[in-house]
């Protein structure tokens, strides 16, 4: 079985995100892999691990985000490659569908393509649909957990706000994965060696053998959320029935409730 993951470079949930001067920072907080997609590689080396097979790990961004791949390579996933070119700068998810869609089709006779349920930072959880649509593949998202799985059909639950729901599809296919699908490993001691070492190729455009991919939404402005004045009080008393009631009191105080 060959397999595709793709992960996304994003910066920490912990950073502290800013718009200055029209542009998004966070400062030197570090950039890491979008924690969504940690889910979405295990679930990919869980599959080679029942089925056999391999997996390449793929990312579009800037020429230096490789800390993403090399997450994955130490987690045990086998190859990675970076999609990266300057004519991509600011490219919608349409664009940025369209140009995964290509390197997928580059790596040739995949059998399953697997993503996070979602980014951490645009959040639009909408690639995963759309890479699928471009490949001409069926996408099955919100996956929780793979029943079965041949060469040429899967059977996944997935888990969705009214309970789960099975799916059968044939291959090949693209799956977006949630947290349910189980803890992710640890990048094991050894695995963090080899993927320092690992030497990951840059695909550009002309590698791709596509144009840049025209965006149709541009981003004209960001602003920061406005502030908001926060006070704490904490509230004492001689025991929790005492610290409830003077709780409650201040909550009717304010007219909360
Ligand atoms: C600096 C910057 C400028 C931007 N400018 C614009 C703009 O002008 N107009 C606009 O419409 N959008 C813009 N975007 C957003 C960009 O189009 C989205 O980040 C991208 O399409 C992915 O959407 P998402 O992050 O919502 O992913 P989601 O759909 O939430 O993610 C679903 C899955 O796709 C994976 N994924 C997402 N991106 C990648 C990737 N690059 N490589 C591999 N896997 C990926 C995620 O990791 C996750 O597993 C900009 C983003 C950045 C960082």
């Amino acid at each position: 079985m060959k397999i595709v993951v793709c992960v996304k470079q994003v910066p920490d949930t912990a950073a502290q995100v800013v718009v200055e001067d029209g542009q998004v920072s966070w400062g030197d907080a570090p950039l890491v892999i979008n924690p969504w997609d940690e889910y979405a590689v295990e679930a990919a080396l869980q599959t080679v691990l029942d089925q056999g097979g391999s997996t390449k790990v793929i990312s579009m961004g800037k020429a230096d985000e490789t800390e993403a791949l090399k997450h994955a390579l130490a987690m045990g996933c086998n190859e990675a490659a970076l999609v990266s070119d300057p004519a991509l700068t600011g490219s919608d998810n349409v664009a940025v569908a369209k140009v995964l869609a290509a390197a997928i089709q580059k790596v040739g006779d995949v059998d399953l393509v697997f993503f996070g349920k979602q980014a951490v930072d645009s959040d639009t959880g909408t690639l995963p649909s759309m890479v699928a649509r471009v490949m001409g593949w069926p996408a099955i998202t919100l996956v929780s957990s793979i029943a079965e799985l041949s060469s040429d059909a899967i059977k996944v639950e997935r888990a969705i706000e009214e309970g789960r729901q099975v799916v059968e599809s044939k291959l090949p296919a693209v799956v977006s994965v949630t947290k349910d699908y189980g803890e992710p490993r640890y990048p094991s001691f050894m695995g963090i060696r080899k993927a320092a070492r690992a030497e990951i190729p840059v695909w550009d455009l002309g590698e791709l053998g596509i144009e840049a991919p025209a965006s149709v939404i541009t981003w004209p402005e960001m602003i920061n959320p406005p502030k908001q004045e926060v006070t704490t009080e904490i509230v004492e008393g001689d025991s929790p029935q005492d610290i409830a009631e003077k709780l409650a009191d201040k909550i009717m105080a304010e007219k909360v409730l």
